[in-house]
């Protein structure tokens, strides 16, 4: 194989897988969850971000590890104080569809220096103008490197 070949095998095979192929389950919180029991969240599920969902379960934001240490270090009660007013909310938030392609997730990382993008897909509901999303999964800085290093053992 040439060198070119080998470049283009490797676009084409990036491209070729689709989020929903290696989306995994996201850790959603509540927005009246407290820093506290986000922190612990964190602890117990092995994560380092957490979505955040509205009282219909929609997605409303997104909180990481030093958004929390932010407050942590700080004066305020973290049992009181919710993550819903800590939080990276909607319309400010990165995300990706399950059919779009892992490279495209990979690229919004990147660009927008975060370590987790929610996989989401639209509800447009009655009377609404806006639509909704619901988290279908989550994709990470870990499942791009898993990626990588599979790339690796061919
Ligand atoms: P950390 O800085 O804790 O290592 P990130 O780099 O993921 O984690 O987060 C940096 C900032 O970007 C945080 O304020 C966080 O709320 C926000 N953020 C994280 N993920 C997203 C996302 N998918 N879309 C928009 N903002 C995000």
């Amino acid at each position: 194989y040439s060198g070119k070949s080998v470049m283009n095998f490797i676009s084409e095979y990036i491209k070729k897988i689709k989020v929903k192929d290696v989306k995994r389950v996201p850790v959603v919180v509540q927005e009246n969850t407290s820093v506290y029991d986000a922190i612990v969240t964190l602890f117990l599920e092995d994560t380092g971000t957490l979505f955040v969902m509205d009282e219909e379960g929609y997605l409303a934001g997104v909180v990481s590890r030093k958004d929390l240490l932010k407050i942590a270090i700080g004066n305020m009660d973290i049992h009181k104080v919710p993550v819903g007013i800590i939080m990276t909310r909607m319309p400010n938030i990165i995300t990706v569809g399950p059919e779009d392609t892992v490279y495209q997730a990979a690229k919004k990382i990147v660009e927008h220096e975060v370590d987790a993008l929610p996989v989401i897909i639209p509800v447009k509901k009655e009377g609404d103008t806006t639509s909704k999303y619901k988290i279908v999964g989550k994709i990470t800085k870990t499942n791009i490197t898993k990626i990588f290093v599979e790339l690796g053992n061919y």
